[in-house]
């Protein structure tokens, strides 16, 4: 068949479910990941013939679009912080917003000589962070990858989230530690850490309606929901586990549900974090916290 055709059929069933600049881009990235073809392959053959064994992956990609399937999950690849990730429907897929958070993190860790607070005096020192709830490890791999000098940990409740993010960060060549932990009931890891950073669950129930169906059907509850009558659970158990295993001065991360930001910053102030700064993601939403741990 025509590659225009095969295009054309895309268009044709699934115009209907998202925009057309969707569905190109959709079409693009899969004839790129099944056939290993450029966007421009169409502007320079325009008649191009494509066999009916590599004509398959794309109509079973097709039907899997239909029932809005993320297109990460169809490929198997995310991509975040200019980084490539493994991606199964046991992770998270990376969202851009959580790129902001980790490019603050960087902000502070980088020996530009832009740290705040004692950061800087401890550039010879080793730098631990840790990342709580990591699901495909893009937080800690982008991380580890962006501050090389710094020990990045790492650690998830799922078996199946960490086998997905230590093949990440064995394919971006970092290492991090992993650790497999629920975060509800964390011991005392002994470390103390210079900066914990985390995008915890903080879907409310209630909310769950304003979401797209590509994200309730197929993305993990896990990674995502919390009850409506105990919305900032993980965060209280963050802080209670800062509260031993961060250091003085240590900075805390958080990306955070948007309609939660006011009681979130109430419950750093409660564990004695200073120097709070709230930020808005890209698309104006009250999205990240950063607070300076004072000490117990
Ligand atoms: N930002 C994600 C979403 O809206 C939620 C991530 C999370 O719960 N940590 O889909």
């Amino acid at each position: 068949m025509l590659l225009k055709e095969i295009k054309n059929i895309f268009h044709k069933e699934l115009d209907a479910i998202y925009s057309k600049e969707e569905v190109a881009s959709f079409f693009y990235l899969l004839i790129e990941h099944y056939l290993g073809l450029q966007r421009f392959v169409l502007a320079i053959q325009p008649d191009l013939i494509i066999s009916k064994e590599e004509e398959q992956p794309l109509f079973e990609a097709l039907s899997q679009l239909r029932l809005e399937r993320p297109i990460q999950y169809i490929i198997g690849t995310a991509h975040f912080m200019e980084m490539d990730f493994g991606v199964t429907e046991n992770v998270l897929i990376p969202r851009p917003e959580t790129e902001e958070l980790v490019q603050w993190v960087i902000e502070e860790y980088h020996t530009d000589g832009r740290n705040h607070g004692d950061v800087k005096k401890k550039q010879d020192e080793e730098v631990r962070i840790l990342d709580i709830g990591t699901g495909s490890g893009c937080i800690a791999i982008a991380l580890a990858k962006n501050l090389p000098h710094i020990k990045v940990t790492a650690l998830d409740v799922s078996s199946e989230a960490l086998m997905v993010a230590k093949q990440n960060a064995i394919d971006n060549d970092v290492n991090v530690t992993f650790v497999q932990a629920d975060m509800l009931q964390l011991e005392d890891l002994g470390d103390k850490f210079d900066c914990i950073v985390s995008n915890p669950p903080y879907v409310r129930m209630l909310e769950k309606k304003e979401m797209q169906r590509n994200v309730t059907e197929h993305e993990p509850d896990l990674a995502l929901f919390v009850s409506d009558e105990n919305p900032l659970v993980f965060y209280k158990a963050i802080c209670r586990f800062a509260k031993k295993n961060l250091k003085k001065s240590g900075s805390l991360y958080l990306e955070i549900n948007q309609y939660l930001a006011k009681e979130t910053e109430q419950l750093l102030k409660d564990h004695n974090f200073s120097e709070i700064e709230l930020r808005k993601d890209m698309f104006g939403n009250n999205r990240m916290l950063r607070g300076v741990f004072s000490g117990r």
